[in-house]
């Protein structure tokens, strides 16, 4: 099998409402580059990329030279020939290394016919189990509806989505609003899901003594685990006197770090991100190295479309001690762009696809309405919020939002 021809789609899926975060917002979108990957022998294999809109398709169509004639089967060879640690410097190409590694597994899968969890080692799960992920939101700017600001709105969505979805875990995404404020509206959602699991997740935004301060605080409540409330190894490390599970997607993401973290510990669970991570295997190589420590893991999510979940469930499927619930944005979008539509929740867990490869085709009436929503709506800035223009966070920060200030009339940048 050669690959013969590589293509690259931007689409724009709206969202329920805007999404906010430490760093800025996803401003009621999520914009995903679809990447498609054509063999000699006739299949197309899927991958896909966030936030770079049409930069991210450049950056794929600049791959055409290193992998037109390649074999798919050979990832690793891919591995040095895309991403070499030292060519690395120059040019980052672990998010789009991933892209490329998902439609290749999804090619080998194609043709030997087998799904990527059996290629894997096999699914020790047919299911994987998810956390619900809430945010604080802005309002819909044209439906007016889906604001999260104060702790009862917030305590109303949660339990919206465990009635809906069947969550037990629940993840707030903080970092937005000052720690005493955000402090309330977590003991609100902690009173609002009868003992359910928590976590709480700042983006590193709050200095080792806030965070030690937050800790302290929510000490008597059920977490789960206590994710980057400090930037860095050396500020997590100071937390360790806390007694809280301490998880990262931030300052664990490659090998050597997690190699840091053996040897100094600073945090307990690993959460694994198929993107940041230059792939699925990689995922599963470190979820190896997770086991033999005895560290934690969960399954990370940095904005998905069906292509990507499909990557986090097979990841999921087949690592024997995935310890803690997956995060997905998934249930934040009103649609998805595969054949069948958006997956479903089912006691808080989605089916892991049992199809030959990822499992999941792409819709092309779908692919074609949304990439023309991108060229309508265009890109966003992750790192910008709507609702304060010129604005950007310190590490830590100290430019919290207000929650008594109005809503943001326009989305676009
Ligand atoms: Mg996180």
């Amino acid at each position: 099998m050669k690959i013969t021809d590589i293509r690259a789609t931007t689409v724009a899926v709206p969202l329920d409402a805007p999404l906010l975060h430490s760093n800025g917002a996803h401003w009621g979108r999520f914009v995903r580059t679809i990447v498609e990957v054509e063999t000699d022998n006739g299949y197309i294999g899927l991958g896909e990329l966030g936030g770079g809109g049409l930069s991210a398709e450049a950056a794929i169509e600049s791959l055409r030279p290193y992998l037109l004639g390649h074999d798919p089967f050979r990832l690793e060879s891919l591995r040095f020939a895309l991403a070499n640690p030292t060519a690395s410097l120059y040019n980052n190409r672990t998010q789009l290394l991933a892209a490329i590694e998902f439609a290749c597994l999804d090619l080998i899968g194609q043709h030997l016919k087998v799904s990527v969890s059996e290629l894997l080692g096999g699914r020790v799960r047919d299911r994987v189990d998810f956390a619900s992920y809430l945010f604080f939101r802005y309002a819909d700017p044209e439906s007016g509806d889906g604001e999260i600001r104060t702790p009862e709105q917030l305590a109303a969505e949660a339990r919206r989505l465990k009635e809906a979805h069947g969550f037990t875990v629940h993840k707030l995404k903080g970092g937005v609003f000052a720690p005493d404020y955000e402090l309330e509206c977590y003991r609100e959602l902690a009173r609002a899901t009868d003992g359910d699991a928590l976590r709480y997740d700042p983006n590193g935004s709050l200095s080792v003594n806030q965070a030690l301060r937050f800790g302290k605080e929510i000490l008597d409540l059920n977490n789960d685990y206590y994710e980057d409330p400090t930037w860095g190894l050396n500020g997590m490390r100071q937390l360790r006197s806390l007694g809280l599970p301490l998880a990262t997607n931030t300052v664990v993401i490659n090998f050597e770090q997690l190699a840091t973290n053996v040897r100094d510990p600073a945090v307990d669970v690993i959460l694994l991100d198929t993107t940041f991570w230059g792939g699925i295997r990689p995922c599963v190589k470190a979820a190896g190295v997770c086991e033999t420590f005895q560290l934690g893991v969960a399954v990370h999510s940095s904005g998905e479309l069906g292509i990507q979940l499909a990557t986090m469930l097979h990841l999921g499927a087949v690592i024997p001690n995935l310890d803690h619930k997956a995060d997905a944005h998934y249930h934040h979008l009103k649609d998805d762009i595969i054949v069948g539509g958006k997956m479903t929740y089912e006691n808080g867990s989605i089916a892991v696809p049992t199809g030959n490869g990822l499992g999941v085709t792409l819709d092309r009436e779908k692919m074609a309405e949304y990439a023309e929503f991108y060229l309508e709506t265009g890109n966003y800035p992750y790192d910008r919020d709507p609702g304060r223009p010129g604005w950007y966070p310190l590490i830590p920060n100290e430019r919290w939002a207000d929650p008594t200030s109005e809503q943001p009339t326009s989305m676009s940048w």
